[in-house]
């Protein structure tokens, strides 16, 4: 794969606020890259520096090789989707995808030619706009007024409007936070279908985990300016590498830990296997587990045992929390337990996840 976007040494301040402190990201041809944090980790304010819309205080931007500090928003081969798409009230569908398109055509030619060119160009111009709407799943729709439009397809509209210019890249800040959640997961796996029919590079925003594990190649992990992890949804779900990315991506039962030797970690008073080395003797650690990798056993088989001190059905599985002595541990689990029962709990050495400690 071509890389097409490479960020080194990004930082911006906001009047003495550091919110990036060095991004370095590379980011290839027909990718789905997400950006995933909490609100204000930086997400939004890296994308905006891509598109031109913000300038970074100091580090580069290339494109295809190329620096692009200079280039404004609109010569850039990117677009942008945002949250509140902006649409024009006035226009109809079919206008508000063209929109762009003709812009364009007006900045590409003089007055005269664009006055004799105009019929060829509106053939050129309905064309593109009548595939876009197709592949968002609009077709028919383009005399329809933007106000007569469910804010799912508005938000169609808004995403055909930016592809229609073919650029190489599509920015996507937050487009599905306005929708409810039926409709944000078909379009999650509507939007990843078009970026695949496509083969263009989409960098999606999002503080919404599962979005960003349902649709990316690739998820960037960002928190207070800083890129925690990059990898792929499993490699990020399955190995995080430290306790604020593993906190972040899915449910987990972080305790902090003492490595007594190789294999061995201690926690809850306890010493168990684990597959992890290397670590200083007697280093503490976190210790992740994942809720669905804790099984609920006999009160006699478990390494560790506890009360059951509440159960929720979630439709596939059962979220049960086990008080023990020492902590409350977070279970998944498609065995029923009672509340207040009393039971033991196992896990395997493999699914203990031992983290070098972060400082705070
Ligand atoms: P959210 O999901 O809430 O948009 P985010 O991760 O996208 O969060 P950013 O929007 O990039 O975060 O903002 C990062 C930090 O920069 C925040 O603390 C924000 O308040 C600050 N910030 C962003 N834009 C500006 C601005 N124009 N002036 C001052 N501070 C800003």
């Amino acid at each position: 794969m071509k890389k097409l976007i490479e960020i080194k040494g990004l930082t911006k301040e906001f009047g003495g606020n550091v919110v990036l402190k060095g991004i370095d990201l590379d980011i290839y041809e027909n990718e789905f890259v997400t950006f995933l944090g909490p609100s204000g980790c930086g997400k939004t304010t890296t994308l905006r520096i891509i598109g031109g819309f913000e300038q970074a205080s100091s580090g580069v931007v290339l494109f295809d090789g190329k620096n692009i500090e200079n280039e404004p928003a609109f010569k850039r081969q990117t677009n942008t989707v945002f949250q509140r798409y902006a649409l024009f009230p006035h226009l109809n569908v079919f206008e508000n995808v063209a929109f762009g398109l003709r812009i364009k055509e007006n900045n590409k030619t003089s007055f005269f030619k664009r006055f004799k060119k105009n019929k060829e160009s509106e053939a050129i111009i309905r064309e593109k706009v009548l595939k876009m709407l197709k592949i968002v799943g609009l077709e028919g729709f383009e005399n329809r007024s933007i106000n007569r439009l469910s804010g799912g397809q508005q938000q169609r509209v808004a995403i055909a409007r930016a592809l229609v210019n073919e650029p190489k890249v599509l920015l996507l800040d937050e487009p599905l936070a306005a929708l409810d959640l039926k409709l944000r997961q078909d379009m999650q796996y509507e939007l990843k279908e078009i970026q695949r029919n496509l083969g263009i590079t989409f960098i999606f925003v999002t503080h919404d985990q599962e979005e960003a594990l349902t649709m990316s190649d690739k998820i960037v992990v960002m928190h207070e300016g800083i890129i925690q992890q990059v990898g792929t949804p499993e490699g990020i779900y399955n190995e995080p590498v430290n306790r604020i990315v593993a906190d972040f991506i899915g449910e987990s039962n972080i305790i902090n830990g003492i490595m007594r030797e190789d294999f061995k970690v201690e926690f809850d008073n306890q010493i168990f296997d684990c597959v992890d080395k290397g670590f200083k003797l007697n280093e503490p650690v976190d210790v992740v587990i994942r809720p669905e990798d804790i099984d609920i056993v006999p009160i006699e088989k478990g390494l560790m045992q506890g009360e059951v001190t509440s159960v929720v059905f979630k439709g596939v599985h059962f979220e049960i929390e086990v008080k023990t002595a020492y902590r409350e541990f977070l279970i998944h689990t498609t065995d029923y337990s009672a509340l207040g029962s009393k039971v033991g709990l196992t896990l395997n050495p493999d699914d203990i996840h031992i983290m070098e400690k972060m400082e705070w």
